[in-house]
């Protein structure tokens, strides 16, 4: 349904929750996991079973906590979310999983950031529903071993080879979700308009789309950037000349890289001459967690062909250069 302007205005969290897409119908794009989920999901409905463990994959705002919610709204099975980094002891898993009801979708974001002993106690809990609660210390010590209804784990990581091989193993099926097209991000884009009651033309969608680095959450934010101005600064339409404007007041560049990208390339450049740089040294130069480099910046300027990962490190190509606008210097990488 449509919301009013009020409800709209009155929580960025709760316009991004009331822009996800509901079923897998609704996705747009990733073509390929959606079909994969889709027969997962059919398969286990007929058998009348929990679905097979399911592991997405990609980048921030590319759909895996919308997937994890179409799961389990697909199966009519209740959804509880949490995230790795939450679950810092085996005891904060334990408590979770044994509150667990029958069918339930249990989506853990960010599953590469568990804790150890809580991921050998996941390992067990998604292959035999069970767990072994350890009571007591040392000595002394007493698994008390405690059944779980069975359960469909979702987790979620920006990159599946972060997982250690047994979690790994355990997933039924993984999900790698890829950037997404400037016209898939245009669809979304004319999607998120319509639920929100803007006005928009096909040039100032596609504008939108092009500048969304490939990524459905950066496109919702942008396009709510963009409405705002055309509503103080313009007569409230989105046109091609408004969505321009805005995006430049943002510091959203033309090929949508955010300040973290150009961070990331003006440094290799300006500082290291186009690398090879290693992504420790290049992660303290632009004054940010190792992590979010690799994990965040790195995927979008590797796919559009503005850094190449090397076995020396990392290196800016001519299109980093050309970008930035600087010459690059004869002899450099790239
Ligand atoms: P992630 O969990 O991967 O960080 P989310 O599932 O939270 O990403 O998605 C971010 C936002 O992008 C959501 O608000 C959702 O509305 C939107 N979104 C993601 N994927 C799609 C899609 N395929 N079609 C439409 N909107 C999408």
């Amino acid at each position: 349904g449509r919301l009013t302007a009020a409800e709209a205005d009155s929580d960025e969290r709760a316009v991004e929750a009331a822009l996800r897409p509901r079923t897998l119908d609704e996705v747009i794009g990733q073509e390929r996991v959606r079909e994969q989920l889709g027969l997962v999901l059919d398969a286990a409905k007929a058998r009348g079973r929990v679905p097979d463990h399911v592991l997405l994959s990609g980048p921030p705002g590319l759909g895996k906590t919308t997937l994890a919610m179409i799961i389990a709204a697909e199966m009519e099975a209740p959804l509880r979310l949490t995230s790795g980094p939450a679950i810092t002891h085996a005891g904060d898993l334990a408590a979770i999983l044994s509150g667990l009801n029958e069918g339930e979708v249990l989506f853990v974001d960010e599953i590469h950031r568990m804790s150890r002993p809580a991921e050998e106690m996941l390992y067990m809990a998604m292959e035999d529903f069970r767990v072994d609660v350890i009571i007591g210390k040392g000595p002394g010590a007493t698994a008390i071993p405690l059944e779980i209804p069975p359960f469909t784990l979702v987790g979620a990581t920006t990159r599946a080879g972060l997982l250690p091989g047994p979690l790994r193993d355990r997933f039924g099926f993984t999900g790698h979700l890829e950037f997404y097209e400037p016209h898939e991000l245009d669809g979304i884009v004319r999607r998120s308009a319509h639920l929100l009651d803007v006005q928009l033309t096909d040039e100032g969608s596609a504008e939108i789309a092009g500048r969304s680095r490939g990524t459905p959450r950066i496109a919702n934010r942008l396009l709510r950037r963009v409405r705002d101005y055309a509503q103080v600064r313009a007569d409230g339409v989105v046109t091609l000349d408004v969505a321009h404007r805005a995006l430049d007041l943002f510091e959203v560049d033309a090929l949508g890289l955010d300040r973290l990208d150009r961070g990331v390339l003006d440094v290799l450049c300006r500082r290291f001459g186009g690398g090879p740089v290693g992504l420790s040294t290049l992660a303290v130069a632009v004054g940010e967690e190792r992590e979010t480099v690799e994990e965040v910046a790195e995927p979008f300027l590797v796919r559009n062909g503005f850094l190449a990962r090397t076995p020396r490190g990392r290196i800016a190509t001519p299109a980093a250069w050309a970008h930035l606008g600087l010459r690059q210097p004869p002899g450099t990488p790239g």
